[in-house]
């Protein structure tokens, strides 16, 4: 993988600067460079996915998505940048699989389904249609590594959502991991996940060979703490100063925002090259990194706050307790 040292610096270091944990990146970047020389392999399969998380990733700014697939990896295969299609891309493909390669990253966007490969196909070998989990299990036998990047790859995500009565969804869909139980597969979940955290995670575990992984298998680096213990708005909570509707400066806690029950740096690292977060910006955290996303209970900025009589016991400060109380009889915190 040919990351420069300046390369390297540009993805790991204004983040690592900002998060305090230099000694990693300093790490990081020795074994980068001794990697200079090396170019990876990389197949990535869209399966059940809007492709918000390929969007996501080619706004990677530094370095730009240009010079990540021409000069730091090989992008063997990616269903919407690859330069070949139909027959040509398939065959990449097809020639992983039957010459056993083992020389690649594969890397995972999307759910599987698993009620019927039909609900997910790409492309076709003699006429039939080859299904994404055909793909997935083949190709990721041999794989380096595996990686899923997006909650639905990671956990299952928005077309896993609980939509019916029985918690079922309409085609089985299921995370990578519930694949290969015997592998330990990268999850960099998030809707979408930040470009960095797919760069930085894929640069480190090239580097390294390993990452530091937390209990849902998320790099450490990036998820190891609570959106709400990095939050801009800390202060406000701590203060009392809650937004009671939309628009209203203050901690958006009244409002539904899941920043206690989720983690990822984006309050430090910010969206689009550091212009705002999602709590930065006042429309709070949906939790989109958690293995329930979306399905958040009965939390979330789409329902309010209707916490149970446990819950309401258990909130410290009397100001979101009052609150929450009159939510829960049917009053308003608005206005
Ligand atoms: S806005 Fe959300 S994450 Fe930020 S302090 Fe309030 S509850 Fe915590
Ligand atoms: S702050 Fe919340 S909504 Fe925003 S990326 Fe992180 S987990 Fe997702």
């Amino acid at each position: 993988m040919s990351f420069n040292r300046r390369d390297f610096l540009k993805i790991m270091g204004g983040s690592a600067v900002a998060l305090g944990v230099s000694g990693v990146v300093l790490e990081g970047c020795k074994k980068a460079l001794m990697e200079a020389a090396k170019r990876t392999n990389v197949i990535w399969i869209q399966a059940q996915s809007c492709s918000g998380c390929s969007v996501s990733l080619i706004n990677t700014i530094d370095p730009d998505i240009a010079s990540v697939i021409t000069q730091h990896i090989s992008l063997n295969y990616h269903q919407t940048l690859s330069g070949g299609t139909g027959d040509a891309a398939v065959q990449v493909l097809e020639e992983a699989v039957k010459k056993h390669r083992k020389d690649f990253v594969l890397i995972i966007e999307g759910s599987i389904p698993t009620k019927s490969d039909e609900y997910c196909t790409i492309g076709e070998i003699d006429g039939k249609y080859v299904g994404a989990r055909e793909w997935l299990l083949e190709l990721g036998r041999n794989a380096k590594a595996i990686i899923s990047v997006g909650t639905c790859a990671a956990y299952g995500g928005i077309p896993g959502a609980k939509l019916r009565e029985n918690g079922d969804n309409p085609t089985g869909a299921k995370g990578v991991q519930h694949f290969f139980r015997d592998k330990t597969i990268v999850n960099i979940p998030g809707c979408p996940p930040h470009p960095d955290w797919m760069i930085g995670s894929l640069v480190e575990f090239l580097t390294k060979g390993k990452l530091d992984l937390d209990e849902y298998n998320r790099p450490r680096m990036y998820f190891g703490k609570t959106v709400h213990e990095q939050c801009e708005q800390l202060p406000d909570y701590r203060r009392g100063r809650f937004a009671k509707k939309w628009g209203e400066p203050g901690c958006l806690y009244l409002l539904g925002c899941l920043g206690m029950d989720s983690n990822c740096d984006i309050p430090k690292r910010k969206w689009l090259g550091g212009v705002n977060s999602c709590t930065g910006s006042g429309s709070g955290c949906i939790g989109c990194t958690e293995t329930v996303f979306p399905d958040t209970g009965s939390r979330g900025i789409y329902k309010h706050l209707k916490a149970s009589a446990d819950e309401i016991r258990n909130i410290e400060n009397a100001e979101i307790r009052t609150a929450v109380l009159t939510l829960k009889n049917g009053g308003t915190i608005n206005g």
